[in-house]
């Protein structure tokens, strides 16, 4: 059996362990490398080989974003990685990074739980850093710190740990003036500042493969001093192998964003207004793979063979080929005509999609990205809301 094959069985094995499974986004400023860690983490889940990592911008499906070197329509892809002897699934989400594409964004924080935001440790936290903190926060989405780029740092500006320290503490406190300034506007969001100490930030390179945490260094024994002393030698290779920035974030994928068992919970009376109290409220907050299909549609994308896919989040149910859906705002039903999960950002057909999971679906022909696609006639989720970019005033 190929290898590819072989994990796309062990996605279809994990997509009925909801606990172990994380429905992510990563977002960025345009520039500060979402797509090279977005490689990265492919390729440390073996989905794209470890030197094509950074080059070939697997993400970026469509070739006019290749050309144009922004990412522009979001792409969705399925890895799996081990982590304190269990294997997870994680479904990626990769969100366009440009100003134009602030609706996109939004959607993609719909179908995830957890957002890893990545910040340039040179540039500091910039506008769009803020945007995608916001969308992410407004969703229910739990954020995580990146921050990326430190190879220059200490390569090409010639920091010092002291100075060094100093730069990175102020962009966490930025990040974390940002978190605080919103949630205290919502009444029902925890406190989701994000902390070195417990591990919710990461740092390192996406271009020269390597990371840092907390828990990584307890796990490694390579602390800062040893990372700045390879990557001055230029001895970046060692500093990736040691320290593989993959399982840096991975890891804190894992061990810190939500389960759709935990964050559906919560996230489900922000997203949705039907009752409360119905059976239908109850099967969609508990991820119950049983119950009525709720699937939320956050993108739909043209395949030349397949036509048209709709992507998105199952939060109820379990979606197969052949199903009758309801879609929102629309009279009648559409057939299901396949299900899938994204590889590598290819579709890969499944037998079915439970609860929990990112899925593709075609025949759904009245589907457009927002719409509420449901086994019974239900309440549409809330529509999602764009939110612009603030207006960027340069002194
Ligand atoms: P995106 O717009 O956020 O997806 O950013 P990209 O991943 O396309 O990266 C933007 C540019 O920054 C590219 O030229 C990358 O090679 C470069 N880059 C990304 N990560 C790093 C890093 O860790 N260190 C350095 N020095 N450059 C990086």
């Amino acid at each position: 059996m190929g290898r590819r094959k072989k994990i796309v069985q062990e996605c279809e094995r994990l997509m009925d362990e909801p606990e172990n499974i994380r429905n992510i986004a990563i977002a960025a400023h345009v520039d500060h490398g979402k797509t090279t860690l977005s490689d990265n983490l492919l390729a440390g889940a073996g989905m794209i080989s470890d030197e094509t990592a950074g080059q070939q911008l697997a993400m970026d499906t469509e070739e006019d974003e290749q050309e144009r070197g922004i990412t522009i329509d979001a792409a969705n892809v399925s890895m799996t990685h081990e982590y304190e002897d269990t294997n997870h699934l994680i479904n990626l989400i990769d969100t366009p990074g440009h100003v134009d594409f602030g609706g996109d964004v939004t959607r993609a924080m719909r179908a995830v739980d957890g957002a890893l935001v990545v910040v340039d440790a040179v540039e500091g936290a910039m506008p769009q850093t803020e945007t995608v903190l916001r969308q992410a926060l407004r969703e229910g989405v739990k954020p995580a710190l990146f921050i990326n780029k430190v190879d220059r740092l200490i390569s090409e500006l010639q920091e010092g740990p002291q100075e060094m320290q100093e730069r990175l503490l102020s962009v966490i406190q930025d990040v974390n003036d940002l978190i605080r300034g919103m949630t205290e506007e919502m009444d029902d969001v925890d406190d989701w500042s994000v902390s070195v100490e417990e591990g919710t930030v990461g740092f390192g390179s996406a271009l020269y493969k390597w990371g840092v945490s907390m828990p990584s260094m307890q796990r490694t024994g390579m602390d800062f001093g040893d990372i700045m002393a390879l990557e001055r030698n230029d001895e970046r290779q060692e500093l990736h192998e040691r320290t593989p920035l993959s399982d840096v974030v991975l890891d804190m994928v894992c061990e810190h964003f939500p389960n759709p068992v935990d964050a559906q919970p919560r996230r489900i009376p922000r997203i949705w207004r039907g009752d409360s109290e119905s059976e239908l409220a109850e099967t969609m907050r508990f991820v119950d793979e049983s119950g009525e299909v709720v699937f939320m549609v956050t993108d739909i994308s043209m395949d030349p063979h397949a036509g048209e896919i709709a992507s998105g989040r199952v939060f109820s149910g379990t979606l197969e080929k052949g199903q009758e859906l309801y879609v929102s705002g629309t009279a009648g039903k559409n057939r299901v005509q396949s299900v899938g999960i994204y590889m590598g950002g290819e579709r890969e057909e499944v037998e079915n999609v439970p609860a929990g999971n990112i899925a593709a679906v075609t025949g759904l022909r009245d589907a457009i990205a927002g719409s509420t696609v449901s086994s019974i006639e239900m309440t549409p989720f809330e529509s999602i809301e764009h939110i612009s970019e603030p207006v960027i005033t340069k002194a």
